[in-house]
């Protein structure tokens, strides 16, 4: 019997074991931390009995990605709740930009804009299957749906902050780049609005639901369904090096899939890569990062947008133009006054989630690279700002800045929770130019984090991928 071990239990670890396990391969997972998951777990971060999501939190792509739906996940118990309004983008004046599941009503709810938002959005969401399939797959690829691809791609190639400027009003032109940030970098760049069509398009096709339980659950179910296939987990041990995996896998795996960041391979697979993969992963680029706050708040959070206190996912910052402006600043390293948040409320529709009325919130600001000051405070004005009285409810605080980030899971590099920064060459082709990208020149071993095709999410379908080139080199 073939054996494998894959080092990291990430989504896309997990997605890579139970594929080499469903080829008949044994399977061994390593993950450093003491309970599996990476991106994908849930703890009680401020008071007891409040589940709050470590990393992730709304999942378009969990729900979209072809390999979970493959696996019939909800054998092992994932059921996806969605909240009523799936992303609120609130402004200044009182107004905010809405997105659901419905593309009619929301784009209806932009008023002037509503042609233009459908017009923009309204063929992605069409054909949303055949896209989600092509996009989540590395660029260069012989595509099965050229004319939707080739209709999408036209768009996305093009920078968001052009893109914005084909709405009139401020809501849709802020519910759009609002969208777009998910990128992490610059917004005026080509390629940029390829993050805000797809998940913009995504809220409307699948919806941007939370898993019931808390993201925890997706891994649970991951974990059930490779325990199926007997393959084992092994947790608490940080794998610094290929000799290393020999003794846990009892003699040399056929198989090694690493789920970790390019700097995770350089400290594992070192001088046994060939001299260009190592001058390519050594050159491999980090994004801004994340500061992450979690609050306990007694009720509910006084938005004075009625659609806001409706909504899952909410995006502070304002007008698209003033997004452009601290996100461009966040690239060049410096910490905004008021930066872009993404808010979660996903106890709206997982109410298991609170205790009684204190309810767990999820927010995270976007600051630079290694960001070692405190974001605590302007976060929590970034939510005053457009829920005046808010902080007088907040109960508890737990934040993670971007070393703690860090220190919880190695892929994210100085705070990067995209294990590798959002750049038009690093969205194309990453963690190198390649038409293997999953492959690291050394036989038997290769990349799946979120390091390679098709990028951050929750999907599995790096893993997928890399676990696919490894059958097909075994075959
Ligand atoms: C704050 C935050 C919010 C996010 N929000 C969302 C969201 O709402 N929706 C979404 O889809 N995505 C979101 N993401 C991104 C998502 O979590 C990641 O893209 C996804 O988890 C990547 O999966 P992965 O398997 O590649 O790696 P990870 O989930 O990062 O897992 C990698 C695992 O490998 C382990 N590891 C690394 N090095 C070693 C080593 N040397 N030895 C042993 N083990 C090792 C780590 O401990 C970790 O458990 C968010 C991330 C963060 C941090």
């Amino acid at each position: 019997m073939s054996t494998a071990v894959v080092v990291g239990s990430g989504p896309n670890g997990l997605a890579a074991a139970i594929r080499l396990a469903q080829a008949g391969l044994a399977v061994t997972v390593v993950e450093a931390h003491d309970r599996p998951g990476g991106g994908t777990r849930t703890s009680e971060l401020t008071l007891p009995g409040l589940l709050h999501d470590d990393c992730a939190a709304f999942h378009p792509t969990g729900v979209a990605s072809p390999f979970f739906a493959s696996l019939g996940l909800e054998r092992h118990g994932l059921r996806w709740l969605w909240p009523e309004v799936d992303l609120a983008h609130p402004l200044d004046d009182g107004r905010a930009g809405i997105a659901t599941r419905d593309l009619v009503s929301s784009a209806a709810s932009l008023g002037a804009d509503a042609t233009a938002w459908t017009r923009m959005l309204g063929p992605a969401v069409r054909h949303f299957d055949d896209l989600i399939a092509e996009v989540l797959q590395p660029v260069v690829h012989v595509p099965r749906h050229p004319v939707t691809l080739g209709r999408f791609g036209a768009k996305a190639l093009l920078p968001a902050t052009v893109l914005a400027r084909r709405f009139r009003d401020a809501p849709a032109r802020a519910l759009f780049t609002g969208v777009a940030a998910h990128k992490f970098g610059r917004l005026d760049l080509p390629l940029s609005a390829s993050v805000g069509l797809m998940l913009g398009a995504s809220a409307h096709a699948v919806g941007w639901p939370v898993a019931e339980g808390g993201t925890e659950s997706i891994t649970r179910a991951l974990l059930a369904e490779l325990a199926s296939y007997d393959g084992r987990v092994v947790t608490g041990v940080r794998v610094a090096s290929l000799a290393q995996l020999d003794e846990l896998a009892g003699g040399r795996p056929d198989v090694v899939v690493l789920d970790t960041a390019p700097a995770g391979v350089l400290d594992i697979v070192g001088d046994r890569l060939p001299a260009r993969v190592r001058r390519a992963l050594s050159r491999y680029s980090y994004g801004p990062a994340a500061f992450k706050v979690d609050l306990a708040i007694e009720g509910d959070i006084p938005w004075t947008s009625p659609d806001c206190r409706r909504a899952g996912t909410l995006h502070l910052g304002g007008s698209a133009a003033e997004i452009a402006t601290v996100e461009a600043a966040t690239v060049r390293g410096e910490m905004p006054e008021r930066p872009f948040v993404l808010l979660g409320q996903q106890y709206l529709c997982d109410p298991a989630r609170s205790s009684g009325s204190t309810n767990p919130v999820y927010a995270y600001a976007h600051v630079p690279h290694r960001y070692d000051g405190d974001a605590t405070d302007a976060v929590l004005a970034q939510i005053e700002r457009f829920a005046p009285g808010f902080r007088e409810r907040v109960l508890a605080v737990s934040t993670r800045d971007p070393a703690a980030l860090e220190a919880h899971n190695a892929n994210y590099v100085g705070g990067d929770i995209s294990a590798g920064a959002n750049t038009a060459r690093q969205i194309a082709f990453r963690p190198r130019i390649s038409l293997s990208p999953y492959a690291l020149g050394v036989d038997g071993v290769y990349l799946c984090s979120s390091a390679t095709p098709p990028g951050a999410g929750v999907h599995g379908m790096g893993g997928f991928h890399a676990a696919e080139a490894a059958l097909a080199r075994l075959r």
